[in-house]
Protein backbone atom coordinates (compact mmCIF):
# COMPACT_ATOMS: atom_id res chain seq x y z
CA UNK A 1 0.00 0.00 0.00
CA UNK A 2 1.64 3.51 -1.18
CA UNK A 3 0.92 6.77 0.56
CA UNK A 4 -0.68 8.12 -2.49
CA UNK A 5 -3.34 5.52 -2.04
CA UNK A 6 -4.47 5.91 1.51
CA UNK A 7 -4.44 9.92 0.28
CA UNK A 8 -6.74 8.86 -2.59
CA UNK A 9 -9.12 7.47 -0.12
CA UNK A 10 -9.04 10.28 2.32
CA UNK A 11 -9.99 12.66 -0.60
CA UNK A 12 -13.08 10.24 -1.40
CA UNK A 13 -14.40 10.10 1.79
CA UNK A 14 -16.59 13.18 3.61
CA UNK A 15 -16.26 11.93 6.87
CA UNK A 16 -14.12 10.18 9.12
CA UNK A 17 -13.08 6.75 8.03
CA UNK A 18 -11.73 4.62 11.01
CA UNK A 19 -8.20 3.27 10.68
CA UNK A 20 -9.43 -0.43 10.87
CA UNK A 21 -11.63 0.50 7.23
CA UNK A 22 -8.18 1.62 5.85
CA UNK A 23 -6.24 -1.92 7.29
CA UNK A 24 -8.94 -4.03 6.10
CA UNK A 25 -9.53 -1.96 2.55
CA UNK A 26 -5.82 -2.40 1.90
CA UNK A 27 -5.08 -5.93 3.62
CA UNK A 28 -2.27 -3.99 5.92
CA UNK A 29 -1.72 -3.81 9.65
CA UNK A 30 -2.42 -0.46 11.50
CA UNK A 31 0.68 0.25 12.19
CA UNK A 32 1.56 0.32 8.04
CA UNK A 33 -1.77 2.79 7.64
CA UNK A 34 -0.26 4.90 10.88
CA UNK A 35 2.92 5.45 9.17
CA UNK A 36 1.24 5.95 6.27
CA UNK A 37 -0.52 8.82 7.41
CA UNK A 38 2.34 10.40 9.82
CA UNK A 39 4.17 10.54 6.12
CA UNK A 40 0.76 12.51 4.69
CA UNK A 41 1.84 14.69 7.41
CA UNK A 42 5.32 15.46 6.77
CA UNK A 43 4.47 16.08 3.16
CA UNK A 44 2.61 18.77 4.32
CA UNK A 45 -1.44 17.46 3.88
CA UNK A 46 -3.19 18.07 7.59
CA UNK A 47 -4.98 15.05 8.77
CA UNK A 48 -6.71 14.49 11.79
CA UNK A 49 -7.01 11.80 14.15
CA UNK A 50 -9.80 11.07 16.50
CA UNK A 51 -9.89 8.24 18.66
CA UNK A 52 -12.92 5.99 17.85
CA UNK A 53 -13.53 7.89 14.41
CA UNK A 54 -10.64 7.63 12.78
CA UNK A 55 -8.93 9.92 10.57
CA UNK A 56 -9.72 12.99 8.07
CA UNK A 57 -8.18 15.53 5.59
CA UNK A 58 -8.86 18.74 6.73
CA UNK A 59 -9.37 21.58 4.50
CA UNK A 60 -9.28 19.62 1.14
CA UNK A 61 -9.00 22.72 -1.01
CA UNK A 62 -6.68 25.04 1.47
CA UNK A 63 -4.21 22.12 2.05
CA UNK A 64 -4.02 20.45 -1.49
CA UNK A 65 -3.79 23.38 -3.59
CA UNK A 66 -1.36 24.99 -1.26
CA UNK A 67 0.87 21.78 -0.98
CA UNK A 68 2.33 20.08 -4.45
CA UNK A 69 4.60 17.24 -3.91
CA UNK A 70 5.55 13.71 -5.28
CA UNK A 71 2.98 11.93 -3.69
CA UNK A 72 0.03 14.79 -4.10
CA UNK A 73 0.96 14.72 -8.19
CA UNK A 74 1.44 10.85 -8.35
CA UNK A 75 -1.81 10.35 -6.76
CA UNK A 76 -3.88 12.67 -9.59
CA UNK A 77 -1.34 11.09 -12.48
CA UNK A 78 -3.87 9.04 -15.22
CA UNK A 79 -1.94 8.98 -18.19
CA UNK A 80 -0.39 5.71 -19.70
CA UNK A 81 3.08 7.09 -20.57
CA UNK A 82 3.30 11.07 -20.44
CA UNK A 83 4.26 12.38 -16.97
CA UNK A 84 4.18 8.59 -15.30
CA UNK A 85 7.97 8.74 -14.70
CA UNK A 86 8.44 12.26 -12.97
CA UNK A 87 10.56 14.23 -10.40
CA UNK A 88 9.59 16.93 -8.27
CA UNK A 89 11.72 19.14 -6.67
CA UNK A 90 11.64 21.51 -4.03
CA UNK A 91 13.48 24.04 -5.67
CA UNK A 92 15.67 24.34 -9.06
CA UNK A 93 17.43 26.41 -11.63
CA UNK A 94 15.32 25.60 -14.42
CA UNK A 95 12.97 22.48 -15.21
CA UNK A 96 14.22 22.33 -18.84
CA UNK A 97 17.80 22.25 -17.54
CA UNK A 98 16.92 19.07 -15.44
CA UNK A 99 14.89 17.07 -18.22
CA UNK A 100 18.14 17.96 -20.35
CA UNK A 101 20.35 16.50 -18.26
CA UNK A 102 18.09 13.36 -17.40
CA UNK A 103 17.55 13.03 -21.15
CA UNK A 104 21.29 12.62 -21.97
CA UNK A 105 21.53 10.04 -19.25
CA UNK A 106 18.78 7.72 -21.35
CA UNK A 107 15.62 8.57 -19.67
CA UNK A 108 12.57 7.39 -21.42
CA UNK A 109 10.22 10.20 -23.52
CA UNK A 110 7.14 10.91 -21.03
CA UNK A 111 9.79 11.61 -18.03
CA UNK A 112 8.36 14.99 -16.08
CA UNK A 113 10.21 17.34 -13.85
CA UNK A 114 7.99 19.49 -11.78
CA UNK A 115 9.45 22.42 -9.48
CA UNK A 116 7.75 24.34 -6.82
CA UNK A 117 10.25 26.95 -7.94
CA UNK A 118 13.30 28.33 -10.36
CA UNK A 119 16.01 30.05 -9.68
CA UNK A 120 16.84 30.55 -13.50
CA UNK A 121 13.57 29.70 -15.22
CA UNK A 122 14.10 31.00 -18.62
CA UNK A 123 11.17 31.55 -21.09
CA UNK A 124 11.77 31.84 -25.32
CA UNK A 125 15.08 33.94 -26.67
CA UNK A 126 16.79 33.67 -23.29
CA UNK A 127 14.23 35.56 -21.74
CA UNK A 128 13.60 35.43 -17.93
CA UNK A 129 10.66 33.44 -16.73
CA UNK A 130 9.58 35.14 -13.15
CA UNK A 131 9.32 31.60 -10.80
CA UNK A 132 8.69 32.69 -6.81
CA UNK A 133 8.01 29.70 -4.65
CA UNK A 134 4.53 27.81 -3.25
CA UNK A 135 1.96 28.94 -6.00
CA UNK A 136 2.73 28.45 -9.37
CA UNK A 137 3.78 25.16 -11.84
CA UNK A 138 7.08 25.05 -13.36
CA UNK A 139 7.41 21.60 -15.61
CA UNK A 140 9.18 20.14 -18.52
CA UNK A 141 8.30 16.83 -20.50
CA UNK A 142 11.06 14.63 -21.96
CA UNK A 143 10.03 13.66 -25.66
CA UNK A 144 11.65 11.68 -28.28
CA UNK A 145 9.26 11.59 -31.46
CA UNK A 146 10.76 9.40 -34.43
CA UNK A 147 10.15 12.59 -37.03
CA UNK A 148 12.55 15.07 -38.73
CA UNK A 149 13.90 17.93 -36.54
CA UNK A 150 11.65 20.87 -38.45
CA UNK A 151 8.50 18.96 -37.15
CA UNK A 152 9.64 19.56 -33.27
CA UNK A 153 8.70 23.16 -33.07
CA UNK A 154 4.71 22.13 -33.79
CA UNK A 155 5.38 20.62 -30.07
CA UNK A 156 5.10 24.04 -28.20
CA UNK A 157 1.27 24.22 -30.00
CA UNK A 158 0.34 20.53 -28.87
CA UNK A 159 1.37 21.19 -25.65
CA UNK A 160 -0.47 24.83 -25.36
CA UNK A 161 -3.77 23.13 -26.43
CA UNK A 162 -3.37 20.42 -23.51
CA UNK A 163 -2.83 23.40 -20.89
CA UNK A 164 -5.77 25.18 -22.26
CA UNK A 165 -7.77 22.09 -22.04
CA UNK A 166 -7.26 21.37 -19.09
CA UNK A 167 -7.73 25.02 -17.43
CA UNK A 168 -11.16 25.45 -19.64
CA UNK A 169 -12.48 22.26 -17.92
CA UNK A 170 -12.57 24.31 -14.34
CA UNK A 171 -15.68 25.69 -13.49
CA UNK A 172 -13.96 29.21 -13.09
CA UNK A 173 -12.50 29.28 -16.83
CA UNK A 174 -14.94 27.60 -19.06
CA UNK A 175 -14.48 29.59 -22.64
CA UNK A 176 -12.18 32.34 -20.59
CA UNK A 177 -8.64 31.69 -22.01
CA UNK A 178 -7.21 31.70 -25.16
CA UNK A 179 -3.91 31.04 -27.00
CA UNK A 180 -1.96 33.76 -28.15
CA UNK A 181 0.09 32.62 -31.24
CA UNK A 182 2.17 30.15 -30.99
CA UNK A 183 2.29 29.08 -27.00
CA UNK A 184 0.93 31.71 -24.56
CA UNK A 185 -1.85 31.20 -22.73
CA UNK A 186 -3.86 34.19 -22.22
CA UNK A 187 -7.02 35.61 -20.08
CA UNK A 188 -8.65 39.04 -20.16
CA UNK A 189 -5.33 40.25 -22.51
CA UNK A 190 -3.18 38.66 -20.02
CA UNK A 191 -0.16 36.37 -19.86
CA UNK A 192 -1.11 33.25 -17.39
CA UNK A 193 1.37 30.48 -18.99
CA UNK A 194 4.27 30.28 -21.40
CA UNK A 195 5.97 27.68 -23.02
CA UNK A 196 9.38 26.92 -24.13
CA UNK A 197 10.72 23.82 -26.40
CA UNK A 198 13.98 23.34 -26.95
CA UNK A 199 15.57 20.39 -29.10
CA UNK A 200 18.74 18.07 -28.88
CA UNK A 201 19.21 16.86 -32.73
CA UNK A 202 21.31 15.99 -35.84
CA UNK A 203 19.84 17.58 -39.63
CA UNK A 204 17.97 14.52 -39.86
CA UNK A 205 17.30 13.08 -36.12
CA UNK A 206 15.88 14.15 -33.34
CA UNK A 207 17.97 13.06 -30.43
CA UNK A 208 15.25 14.53 -27.88
CA UNK A 209 12.66 17.35 -27.38
CA UNK A 210 12.26 19.18 -23.64
CA UNK A 211 8.87 21.06 -23.42
CA UNK A 212 8.91 23.31 -20.49
CA UNK A 213 5.56 25.09 -19.05
CA UNK A 214 5.46 27.95 -16.45
CA UNK A 215 1.69 28.62 -15.26
CA UNK A 216 0.51 31.58 -12.99
CA UNK A 217 -1.63 29.47 -11.07
CA UNK A 218 -2.06 31.04 -6.94
CA UNK A 219 0.10 34.14 -7.91
CA UNK A 220 -1.22 37.26 -6.18
CA UNK A 221 0.92 39.82 -7.29
CA UNK A 222 3.63 40.59 -10.06
CA UNK A 223 6.75 42.92 -10.59
CA UNK A 224 6.47 45.70 -11.65
CA UNK A 225 8.24 45.02 -15.43
CA UNK A 226 5.49 42.26 -16.20
CA UNK A 227 2.45 43.49 -14.13
CA UNK A 228 0.52 44.96 -17.04
CA UNK A 229 0.96 41.68 -19.54
CA UNK A 230 1.23 39.20 -16.55
CA UNK A 231 -1.81 37.67 -14.48
CA UNK A 232 -2.48 33.91 -12.86
CA UNK A 233 -5.80 31.90 -12.08
CA UNK A 234 -6.35 32.67 -8.60
CA UNK A 235 -6.28 36.57 -9.76
CA UNK A 236 -8.95 35.90 -12.49
CA UNK A 237 -10.60 33.58 -11.34
CA UNK A 238 -11.24 34.26 -7.10
CA UNK A 239 -10.05 30.57 -6.21
CA UNK A 240 -6.84 28.72 -5.55
CA UNK A 241 -6.38 26.01 -8.05
CA UNK A 242 -5.05 22.67 -7.00
CA UNK A 243 -1.51 22.49 -8.81
CA UNK A 244 -1.03 18.96 -8.47
CA UNK A 245 -4.53 18.24 -10.21
CA UNK A 246 -3.77 20.44 -12.83
CA UNK A 247 -0.33 19.22 -13.58
CA UNK A 248 -1.99 15.76 -14.06
CA UNK A 249 -4.65 17.30 -16.18
CA UNK A 250 -2.41 18.49 -18.73
CA UNK A 251 -0.56 15.21 -19.06
CA UNK A 252 -4.37 13.97 -19.63
CA UNK A 253 -4.69 15.75 -22.56
CA UNK A 254 -1.08 16.09 -23.99
CA UNK A 255 -1.17 12.14 -23.91
CA UNK A 256 -4.11 12.51 -26.44
CA UNK A 257 -3.08 15.37 -28.08
CA UNK A 258 0.21 13.68 -28.93
CA UNK A 259 -1.31 10.78 -30.27
CA UNK A 260 -2.67 12.61 -32.80
CA UNK A 261 0.02 14.61 -33.74
CA UNK A 262 2.00 11.56 -34.27
CA UNK A 263 0.03 10.59 -36.66
CA UNK A 264 1.41 12.57 -39.41
CA UNK A 265 4.05 14.70 -37.41
CA UNK A 266 2.09 18.02 -37.51
CA UNK A 267 -0.93 20.09 -36.37
CA UNK A 268 -3.28 18.80 -39.09
CA UNK A 269 -5.55 16.80 -36.86
CA UNK A 270 -5.60 19.64 -34.20
CA UNK A 271 -6.10 22.57 -36.82
CA UNK A 272 -9.50 22.51 -35.11
CA UNK A 273 -9.31 22.85 -31.60
CA UNK A 274 -6.00 24.37 -31.51
CA UNK A 275 -7.46 27.53 -33.74
CA UNK A 276 -10.98 27.66 -31.29
CA UNK A 277 -8.71 28.31 -28.59
CA UNK A 278 -7.15 31.34 -30.93
CA UNK A 279 -7.15 34.59 -29.67
CA UNK A 280 -6.02 36.17 -32.37
CA UNK A 281 -7.99 34.56 -35.31
CA UNK A 282 -9.97 36.98 -37.73
CA UNK A 283 -8.15 40.12 -35.00
CA UNK A 284 -5.36 42.41 -36.06
CA UNK A 285 -1.70 41.47 -35.22
CA UNK A 286 1.53 43.83 -35.34
CA UNK A 287 4.04 40.61 -36.25
CA UNK A 288 7.25 41.72 -34.52
CA UNK A 289 9.41 39.68 -37.00
CA UNK A 290 13.24 40.85 -36.37
CA UNK A 291 13.68 41.38 -40.51
CA UNK A 292 10.71 43.81 -40.01
CA UNK A 293 7.31 44.44 -38.58
CA UNK A 294 4.00 44.57 -40.26
CA UNK A 295 0.49 44.26 -39.39
CA UNK A 296 -1.83 42.24 -40.92
CA UNK A 297 -5.16 40.01 -39.64
CA UNK A 298 -4.68 36.88 -38.33
CA UNK A 299 -6.61 33.90 -39.84
CA UNK A 300 -5.45 31.01 -38.21
CA UNK A 301 -2.71 28.27 -37.86
CA UNK A 302 -2.04 25.52 -40.66
CA UNK A 303 -0.93 21.89 -40.55
CA UNK A 304 2.26 23.16 -39.90
CA UNK A 305 1.77 25.42 -36.54
CA UNK A 306 2.32 28.60 -38.68
CA UNK A 307 0.18 31.27 -38.13
CA UNK A 308 -1.82 32.82 -41.22
CA UNK A 309 -1.48 36.40 -41.95
CA UNK A 310 -3.38 38.73 -44.33
CA UNK A 311 -0.51 41.69 -44.46
CA UNK A 312 -2.14 45.19 -44.72
CA UNK A 313 -0.28 46.78 -46.57
CA UNK A 314 -0.69 44.55 -49.91
CA UNK A 315 -3.40 41.80 -48.70
CA UNK A 316 -0.68 39.48 -49.03
CA UNK A 317 -0.62 36.18 -47.36
CA UNK A 318 2.14 35.41 -45.23
CA UNK A 319 2.89 32.40 -43.09
CA UNK A 320 4.68 33.79 -40.15
CA UNK A 321 7.13 30.72 -38.76
CA UNK A 322 7.45 30.87 -34.70
CA UNK A 323 10.96 30.75 -34.02
CA UNK A 324 12.04 34.74 -33.97
CA UNK A 325 8.75 36.32 -34.31
CA UNK A 326 6.36 37.48 -31.30
CA UNK A 327 2.77 38.85 -32.11
CA UNK A 328 0.83 41.67 -30.48
CA UNK A 329 -2.74 42.77 -30.56
CA UNK A 330 -2.95 46.38 -32.55
CA UNK A 331 -3.49 47.88 -29.01
CA UNK A 332 -2.15 46.16 -26.88
CA UNK A 333 -0.24 42.28 -25.44
CA UNK A 334 -3.31 40.23 -27.22
P1 LIG B 1 5.75 37.08 -26.53
O1 LIG B 1 5.38 36.28 -27.73
O2 LIG B 1 4.62 37.68 -25.83
O3 LIG B 1 6.89 38.02 -26.77
P2 LIG B 1 7.22 34.89 -25.70
O4 LIG B 1 6.42 33.67 -25.97
O5 LIG B 1 8.27 35.21 -26.67
O6 LIG B 1 6.24 36.08 -25.48
P3 LIG B 1 7.97 33.69 -23.29
O7 LIG B 1 9.19 32.98 -23.64
O8 LIG B 1 6.70 32.89 -23.22
O9 LIG B 1 7.79 34.90 -24.26
O10 LIG B 1 8.14 34.41 -21.87
C1 LIG B 1 9.14 35.33 -21.57
C2 LIG B 1 8.54 36.68 -21.29
O11 LIG B 1 7.38 36.59 -20.49
C3 LIG B 1 9.49 37.56 -20.47
O12 LIG B 1 10.26 38.35 -21.32
C4 LIG B 1 8.57 38.42 -19.59
O13 LIG B 1 8.18 39.56 -20.27
C5 LIG B 1 7.33 37.58 -19.45
N1 LIG B 1 7.27 36.86 -18.16
C6 LIG B 1 8.28 36.40 -17.38
N2 LIG B 1 7.82 35.74 -16.31
C7 LIG B 1 6.47 35.75 -16.42
C8 LIG B 1 5.43 35.23 -15.61
N3 LIG B 1 5.63 34.53 -14.52
N4 LIG B 1 4.17 35.47 -16.06
C9 LIG B 1 3.91 36.14 -17.18
N5 LIG B 1 4.85 36.66 -17.96
C10 LIG B 1 6.12 36.47 -17.59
Amino acid sequence: MKKEEILKKLRETEDYISGQELCEYYGVSRTAVWKAIKQLEKDGYCIEALTNRGYKLIDKNVTENDVMSQVSIESYIDTKWAGKNFVFNKETGSTNQDVKALAEKGAPSGTLVVADSQLAGRGRRGRDWISPPGKDIYMSLLLRPSCMPDRASALTLVMALSVIEAIDELEDFKDKCGIKWPNDIVINGRKICGILTEMSAEIDAIHYVVTGVGINVNQTQFDQDIKGTATSLFLEGGNSVNRSKLIARIMHYFEINYAVFEQSFDMSGLIDKYNHFLVNRDKQVRVLDPKGEYDGVAKGINEDGELIVIRSEDEKQILVYAGEVSVRGIYGYV
